[in-house]
């Protein structure tokens, strides 16, 4: 059973801290896109067993996939359906910003089988999205949201920021509580990474080290702020009935995504797309991030009939083919050693933590024989706990929890 999901790289505009693979394009560019997409989809569908093609979650991120048109977003929904056994009930998400879509299409989408939204607010206050380069004002969220409920959305995440420029302890607590009035099924608040390469490295330097003393630049919140902004998240959402259940994550009971549980608990998963990554049968895809590049490579694959999956390519590995060296711009085998370092840092962003027999039953190895050292000091320093056949962060590792991660490195 996989999870699939689907990159959409376009957007209006560039935000000011975003450095995800995304840009604006033509009607054409995105037309000739989604053909790629079902080309690709196609592909994995030929690739793969019949008794493989279980499909638990489908995940349309970006970018923002709601600059697709419905019947864009229908034919790949098609194309899904042609090619795999998507399962009764599966999760089916989709990434959207205000002011991109309207009702109709909406309405539109949830009967294409898109049943869980997920809405980027990132701050209830206009001159904070302004600072962050937003294409949306507070209002264009409101409208956008209550669309989402009118067209029968009952499943939606709202994504919320701290430490944006500008903000202090009232804003930010202005956008969670406007955040829980929504009263949406699941919030993600994560906080602002100046990332190299984006329009916020050069204002404010990738270390944060530049300020201003010009009153048109907004400042970043200072350190001492930051924490407090980051307890705040975790005191006003467990108060309005949110259950954090990953480090940034927070929903409903029952409302948990299922498709990032797939991340994060190490399950396999297919992504289409430029840029592109996939796990499955111990092997790592990263498509090409060059939009040139992927939409030829599709084109050729297709065309000769190529495979795509590593593990059925060995007849065309010497020949003159392109085949997946074209459209993955690396293959990767994970070794044992980093499957169970990734399996400890992405099961320990989840509050359950991870199963020690879980452990066992994945690699063959007893939980002790591997980590018990490292998580008896750990649990010494007051960073992780036990209990029973659980260990996960305490709320001081929590804190530092990157701090904790690293201690998982195997060498
Ligand atoms: S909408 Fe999202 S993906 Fe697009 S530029 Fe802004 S942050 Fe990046």
């Amino acid at each position: 059973m996989f999870s699939l999901y689907i990159h959409i790289p376009f957007c209006v505009k560039k935000c000011n801290y975003c450095d995800f693979l995304s840009f604006s394009a033509s009607d054409e560019l995105k037309e000739r896109y989604v053909a790629a997409l079902c080309d690709e989809i196609r592909l994995y569908s030929k690739d793969l067993s019949k008794d493989s093609k279980e499909i638990y979650t489908v995940f349309f991120g970006g970018g923002t996939p709601s600059l697709l048109t419905s019947g864009q977003i229908n034919r790949i929904m098609e194309t899904i359906h042609e090619g795999f056994r998507v399962i009764d009930k599966a999760e089916v998400s989709m990434e959207c910003n205000p002011g991109t879509i309207k009702g109709d299409i909406l309405r539109s989408l949830r009967e294409s089988g898109i049943n869980r939204l997920s809405i980027g607010l990132q701050s209830a206050i206009d001159s904070e999205l302004k600072a962050l380069g937003r294409i949306h004002d507070y209002e264009g969220f409101v409208r956008t949201y209550s669309e989402a409920r009118d067209a029968g959305f009952d499943n939606i995440n709202i994504d919320i920021m701290s430490g944006i420029p500008g903000q202090t302890l009232k804003t930010y607590e202005k956008t969670l509580t406007e955040a829980v009035n929504a009263n949406p099924q699941h919030i993600s608040a994560y906080s602002l990474i100046i990332e190299e390469g984006t329009k916020f490295a050069d204002l404010y330097g990738a270390d944060r080290s530049v300020s201003y003393t010009n009153s048109a630049i907004l400042p970043l919140p200072n350190e001492d702020d930051e924490r407090r902004l980051y307890y705040m998240t975790g005191d006003i959402l467990k108060a309005a009935g949110y259950d954090r259940y990953e480090i940034s994550n927070y929903a409903r009971p029952g409302y948990e995504c299922r498709h990032n549980n797939v991340y994060w608990t190490g399950g396999e998963y297919i992504g289409v797309g430029l840029g592109a990554s996939s796990y499955f049968r111990g092997y790592r895809y990263k498509n090409t991030s060059v939009i040139n590049e992927y939409l030829e490579d599709i084109e050729y694959i297709s065309d000769r009939d190529i495979p795509v999956c590593y593990d059925v390519f060995d007849e065309y590995k010497d020949s003159d083919y392109k085949g997946y060296c074209g459209l993955h711009d690396e293959v990767t085998f994970i070794e044992e050693k980093d499957a169970m370092e990734e399996y400890m840092f992405l099961g320990l962003r989840r509050m359950q933590g991870i199963s020690m027999e879980g452990f066992r039953l994945k690699f063959g190895h007893f939980y002790n024989d591997i980590y018990g050292s490292e998580t008896d000091r750990l649990i010494s320093e007051g960073l992780i706990e036990k209990d029973g056949d659980m260990i996960r962060l305490t709320p001081k590792g929590i804190d530092v929890s990157n701090s904790v991660f690293v201690r998982f490195l195997l060498d």
